[in-house]
């Protein structure tokens, strides 16, 4: 049922205790802490400035990093504060935690329409435990609470869930922020009943990761495109050789059943009939995350759905960009989800790129055209092409688990649209 939001209700003098994502990436510049990308932040103005219109006073919580529970100074979100005040064009208070008496006074200080960042909620064991009596002590400052972080929802912490239930409890209304609106019509209601043809785009790592939001799209989908390494688990499905390719052997019968699946439904479900190759060399070398480098020799298209054994597949070969390309242009709904290759490397790039370019074009034509988180966005960005697409969404392993059908813990906690009783 759809949520209700902060557009249905009036939350004028109230303390509003605000989960936004503002997991930004932070760096040391000439001994000071700077934000590097602030994509995140802005995404969080609408809902601020409506939330300020309204004359509500707004206390917001986030988290940064994984430090596990302790002070980390290299994940303070002090930063942010300071590039939020620059953003909203007015001071925003910081809390140095996020609990505690010192928290509750400059709370209850805000005057309507000023704005208290408080410290990272992850300094805190409990957060990530969803201990009950720390989402008391979160909820302590607050009247009301409104979810902005769609991107961390799928997890079930304080500061996502505990706190809306406390608040829900005492009788304070609980409901979604603009952006997190956005995410669910987009990644839900849009996709209930789409506009057809409804071309679904999958790509990424690994069959496993995604054969639940396969099964779950071989429901309503008119077309699957199958691309990146996942393509090589259906493909030796199929008895093909796949050389070194990236392949999950373990998931072979479920690639099995997914193409049964397909068949009975009627599904087109496409794999790409030539790829870009290359022989995979190991190096002695590191790469600045530690990770060893590989050389790649010998590239070349392979026209054949077969990999030599000595080759590896990194990206969707051009017979496929044009196959791919001509499905997309006639489609009306397109959801797409991981990347075509290793598109990290700009030699395995081209594949993933393109089918950017065909989602563009569409989009242009007047299909809708959502693009469900993680590595699609960071590729369409890459290719410039971000803002030519209909929806991109700001959750990884959210939107995947939402997409697959799960109930976000995040999500649930909300008041229902029908209901203005607070979610309970
Ligand atoms: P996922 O998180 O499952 O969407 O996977 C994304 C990752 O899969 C990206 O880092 C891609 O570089 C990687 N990837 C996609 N296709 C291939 C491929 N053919 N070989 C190796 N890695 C790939």
């Amino acid at each position: 049922m759809a949520k209700l939001t902060i557009r249905e209700v009036d939350l004028r003098g109230k303390r509003v205790l605000v989960r936004v994502d503002y997991n930004v990436p932070i760096e040391e510049k000439d001994g000071q802490m700077v934000v590097t990308d602030v994509t995140r932040i802005r995404e969080t103005l609408p809902t601020i400035e409506a939330l300020i219109a309204q004359g509500a006073s707004l206390i917001l919580a986030a988290h940064l990093g994984r430090p596990k529970g302790k002070r980390d100074a290299t994940m303070t979100l002090a930063p942010v504060a300071a590039k939020l005040g620059e953003l909203l064009g007015r001071p925003v208070h910081f809390a140095n935690d996020c609990v505690g008496p010192e928290v509750e006074s400059a709370a209850t200080a805000l005057k309507q329409g000023e704005v208290l960042l408080l410290e990272n909620v992850r300094f805190h064991a409990e957060e990530e435990a969803n201990d009950p009596a720390f989402a008391e002590r979160l909820a302590r400052v607050a009247d009301a609470y409104v979810n902005d972080a769609f991107g961390s929802a799928h997890r079930a912490h304080a500061s996502t869930e505990g706190v809306a239930r406390v608040i829900a409890r005492r009788g304070g209304l609980c409901v979604a922020g603009l952006l997190m609106d956005r995410e669910l019509r987009f990644l839900g209601d849009e996709l209930e009943d789409p506009a057809r043809p409804f071309v679904v785009i999958l790509g990424g790592a690994k069959v496993s990761d995604k054969i639940t939001v396969i099964d779950r799209l071989l429901e309503k989908a008119d077309t699957i495109l199958v691309g990146g390494a996942m393509a090589y688990t259906f493909r030796l499905a199929q008895g093909r050789r796949i050389g070194k390719s990236l392949v999950e052997p373990e998931r072979v019968e479920v690639a099995k059943a997914a193409l049964a699946k397909a068949a009975e439904r009627k599904v087109q479900f496409l794999l790409p009939m030539d790829d870009v190759i290359a022989v995979p060399v190991p190096t002695d070398k590191l790469d600045k995350k530690g990770r060893p480098v590989v050389d790649y020799q010998n590239l070349r298209v392979n026209a054949t759905p077969d990999c030599p054994d000595d080759a590896a597949g990194y990206d969707i070969g051009p017979a496929t960009v044009g196959a791919y390309a001509a499905v997309v242009a006639k489609a009306r709904t397109i959801l797409w989800n991981g990347p075509m290759g290793l598109f990290e490397d700009k030699r395995f790039a081209e594949g993933t790129f393109a089918v950017a370019r065909a989602v563009a074009q569409a989009t242009q034509a007047g299909a809708k055209s959502i693009i469900g988180g993680g590595d699609s966005v960071k590729a369409l960005n890459k290719a410039g092409l971000g803002a030519q697409v209909t929806f991109m969404s700001t959750g990884g392993g959210a939107s995947l688990e939402f997409l697959e059908g799960a109930v976000l813990p995040g999500v649930a906690a909300l008041a229902d649209q029908a209901c203005c009783c607070g979610g309970h």
